[in-house]
């Protein structure tokens, strides 16, 4: 038997909550995590088409890109489609769960999921993100030292770019008095102790900060842990907004613009001037993506493939780069494969529906 929770709890370990921008509104919007879980569905979006799919296919768990409830509601009396969604899965116990910007900023996330379709190789994030690493220094008695570190990066330490299970060791001689109030695991009160220690220098992400602590302080032999914590200036490789990686060789843009249409099922690009014969170098951002342009043409991207740009937002592109915009559905459309992979991999006993329900509002004639 497993229960709502199970997934949910899973999800915003492995895609916290915190990763999510400050206008946004993920996690679990309705319904109770203690429900039991049947099936699961994905979706883009949550409209009540989605809803009734979801009923039919004994589904109780949604989970969502977009956000149901986004700016709050101050009623609910289904004056509208998302109104009349809500009350539908409220009546009947199912429950929806959003992961929006913080999927969007990931490394491995639905930008990431863009550029596999694509083919694209050496992806990395286009705009990493500032001040969500630290670095945690602590020292430990050298014997320990190795069995130490591994649970610090069990707890979710030492992960660079695609390199995990990251430190640094030194050792040295640490020196302390226990007092009389002590009870010291080496020493003895009132005696200047010498004892040989590693010190071990990790980075971590903020937001599994306390984590980390946690396991630190359990595994830790001494009484009171000598460590220290620093913030950190440095960009965080595996969070960020929108994506960049390169073709496997160049490609004549206008074959490019072909591929593009063929996987991402768009009748239609809107884009800028042609400017270079070729493309290598590809930047990505999932729907809205106008505020990344400056960041797509400071690494040199070719194209920028993105959606929802404004008119004036196009001349932005001033002939230094090419902007496709292919629509903000078919640019996120994968986001339920990559939903579905995600938590497959971790559930293989729990269906995983990928919703049929065409949730685009926008139709090209
Ligand atoms: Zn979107």
């Amino acid at each position: 038997m497993n229960y709502i929770h199970e997934i949910t709890t899973y999800l915003n370990t492995e895609i916290p909550l915190q990763y999510q921008e400050s206008y946004d509104n993920c996690g679990l919007l309705v319904g109770s995590p203690d429900f039991e879980l049947k099936n699961v569905l994905v979706t883009l979006d949550v409209t009540e088409d989605v809803i009734n799919e979801a009923f039919m296919n004994e589904c109780n768990l949604i989970v969502a890109h977009h956000p149901i409830i986004f700016k709050g509601l101050k009623s609910i009396t289904g004056k509208n489609n998302f109104e009349r969604a809500i009350i539908r899965a409220i009546k009947n116990d199912i429950a929806i769960f959003a992961i929006h910007t913080n999927l969007d900023n990931i490394s491995g996330g639905v930008n990431f999921k863009i550029a596999e379709k694509l083919a694209l190789t050496n992806i990395k994030i286009l705009a990493p993100k500032f001040d969500s690493l630290k670095k945690l220094t602590v020292f430990i008695p050298i014997e320990k030292a190795e069995e130490f570190t591994k649970t610090l990066h069990n707890a979710g330490a030492g992960n660079i770019g695609n390199y995990q299970e990251c430190s640094f060791t030194s050792d040295g001689m640490g020196t302390f008095r226990p007092n009389e109030k002590s009870n010291p695991a080496i020493g003895q009160r009132n005696k200047l102790e010498h004892v040989r220690e590693t010190k071990i220098e990790v980075i971590l992400p903020s937001h599994a900060e306390k984590n980390i602590l946690t396991a630190m302080q359990k595994a830790h032999p001494y009484e009171e842990v000598a460590y220290y914590l620093s913030k950190l200036d440095n960009q965080n490789q595996n969070l960020g907004s929108g994506a960049i990686g390169e073709l496997p060789n160049e490609m004549r843009t206008e074959y490019f613009l072909d591929k593009i249409k063929a996987v991402f099922r768009a009748k239609t690009i809107r884009h800028t001037k042609q400017i270079k014969a070729t493309v290598k170098r590809i930047a990505i951002c999932g729907g809205a993506g106008s505020f990344l342009l400056k960041n797509a043409m400071a690494q040199n991207a070719d194209i920028f493939i993105s959606s929802d740009f404004k008119y004036h937002e196009f001349f932005d592109a001033d002939d230094k780069i090419m902007v496709a915009d292919i629509g903000h559905y078919e640019s996120e459309q994968y986001t339920k494969d990559l939903l579905q992979e995600i938590i497959s991999e971790k559930f293989p006993n729990i269906a995983v529906l990928l919703s049929k329900a065409n949730t685009n509002p926008v139709f090209y004639t």
